[in-house]
């Protein structure tokens, strides 16, 4: 009856609240344990030279492997981890990571690639990231240009106006500045002419989206023009198949990055797939860019 059945629906939707709670409670607990066990890992994506048709880069992303849970999505923890300011640990963990990466691969191939480390609002507003950035730049002899900080919208929303001032200290130790998921918020246009970003990441569903000639194609398409305009460089994420490959080639896309070109991989991964890549760039291009 309906009593009967309205009484099942409270409890079905309590218990999956609770079970929300539960699992959130969880990992909040064993996230600090699991920096300390070794749980936490950064692997690289690669990033390509379109026009150049070389690796130029990658993308630090952060990995969760809980011994008791199983694998965590960053779009899972991350979030939790910015609530709970746990974060600000973990991003020094990954910018750590990040500049001794940088300066092995310095090392092993005498050339200086790009990485970029992705930096939530809190990481962002603490008081001791500019500091830290410079002794990581000092320590590990990092080239002017090879540091990438990403971040996004939902930091630029407060309007604080030390911001602006954060970002042109940092572009002034040479890091890279760029706007990660570019079309998916409310105001990027006003925030481009607000703040000095040097790179401009289109978000990939606007990549995912874009058949021949349809909306997004032509979003793509125009927002490189008025970046490159701009003085910014372009980077489209998310790209899965030559169509797209070949559609941001012709548009004058600076770089992409996306599992058609490389998955995320543990740094030792990477550093082989440098080997094979990067000192023969005709192995990636064999296999990606089928332009002529
Ligand atoms: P993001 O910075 O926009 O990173 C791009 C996401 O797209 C990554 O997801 C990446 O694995 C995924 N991706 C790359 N190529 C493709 C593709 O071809 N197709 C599809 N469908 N996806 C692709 P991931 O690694 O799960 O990270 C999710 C988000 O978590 C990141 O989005 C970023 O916002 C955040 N995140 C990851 N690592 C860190 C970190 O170290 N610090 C901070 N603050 N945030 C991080
Ligand atoms: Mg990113
Ligand atoms: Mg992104
Ligand atoms: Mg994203």
């Amino acid at each position: 009856n309906a009593k009967q059945q309205g009484r099942n629906t409270y409890c079905l939707f309590t218990e999956s609240m609770s079970n929300t709670l539960q699992r959130r409670l969880m990992l909040e607990e064993s996230m600090q344990g699991a920096l300390e066990r070794g749980e936490f890992e950064v692997y690289y994506q690669p990033q390509l030279d379109l026009q150049a048709r070389k690796v130029v880069g990658a993308e630090a992303l952060l990995r969760w492997h809980s011994e008791t849970l199983g694998p965590i999505s960053p779009a899972e923890f991350i979030p939790l981890a910015e609530q709970t300011g746990f974060i600000i640990d973990l991003g020094k963990f990954v910018l750590n990571s990040a500049a001794s990466t940088l300066q092995q691969i310095h090392t092993q191939f005498n050339t200086s690639l790009r990485l970029a480390v992705n930096l939530s609002p809190r990481q962002f507003n603490d008081p001791e990231l500019l500091s830290h950035v410079e002794h990581l730049i000092a320590h590990c002899a990092l080239q002017p240009g090879t540091l990438e900080l990403e971040i996004t919208e939902g930091l630029l929303l407060s309007g604080d106006s030390t911001i602006k001032a954060t970002l042109t200290t940092l572009q002034k130790m040479g890091v890279l500045i760029s706007m990660d998921d570019f079309g998916t918020g409310y105001s990027s246009l006003n925030y481009l002419r607000q703040y000095p970003f040097d790179v401009l990441k289109i978000d990939q569903s606007f990549i995912a989206d874009m058949h021949a000639g349809n909306e997004s194609a032509y979003l793509v398409k125009n927002i490189i023009t008025m970046a490159h305009g701009l003085g910014l460089k372009v980077i489209a994420e998310g790209i899965e198949d030559h169509e797209q490959l070949n559609r941001l080639v012709e548009f004058n896309c600076n770089i992409g990055q996306g599992y058609l070109i490389g998955q995320p991989m543990p740094e030792a991964a990477f550093q082989d797939w440098l080997e094979h890549n990067f000192t023969r760039p005709e192995n990636i291009m064999n296999k990606s860019l089928s332009i002529q």
